[in-house]
């Protein structure tokens, strides 16, 4: 039920990053809570590191997985991004606890969820989304849906 969807290969990390300009602005200016879809190692913040970059608010060796600590932020120049990643969380009161809401109600920012498809209190807040798959060594295929 994507409005429109757009779907871009790559066959380098660094193809990648490169394209996530491209994806950073079909999700902007629009605040919105992106959900980042794919098994693990299929390049899900490799892209976020290519957002951070594009969006003036990290460098990308500074954004490294929240896997444990579960929230990154990074300040860009207009957008702030909150990066998450759910792949640990077990229970909607550890979900809760986030203030996933209080982060999409801040004017400019833009959330980047990995693993957020295990909740459906987080897919209804969602209205983006990228959908990563591992085509086979180095190629990545994204698909884009924005509602
Ligand atoms: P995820 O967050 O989905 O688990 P990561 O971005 O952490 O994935 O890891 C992706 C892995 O795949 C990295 O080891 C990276 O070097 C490798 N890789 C190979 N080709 C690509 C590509 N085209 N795009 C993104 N990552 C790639
Ligand atoms: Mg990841």
């Amino acid at each position: 039920d994507a409005k429109h969807e757009k779907r871009f290969k790559t066959r380098s990390v660094n193809g990648t990053m490169a394209i996530a300009e491209r994806v950073a602005e079909i999700l902007m200016p629009t605040p919105r809570l992106v959900i980042l879809r794919g098994e693990m190692g299929a390049g899900k913040t490799t892209l976020v590191k290519g957002i951070a970059a594009a969006l003036g608010a990290a460098d990308p060796e500074e954004v490294t997985s929240p896997t444990f600590t579960l929230v990154h932020e990074y300040q860009g120049t207009k957008v702030k991004i909150y990066h998450l990643d759910l792949y640990r969380l077990e229970t909607e009161r550890e979900l809760a606890t986030l203030g996933i809401e209080e982060m999409i109600a801040e004017p400019d920012a833009l959330v980047l969820v990995e693993w957020g498809e295990k909740f459906p209190r987080v897919v209804e807040m969602a209205n983006g989304e990228v959908a990563m798959e591992n085509l086979g060594g180095d190629e990545r295929l994204m698909v884009i849906g924005v509602k």
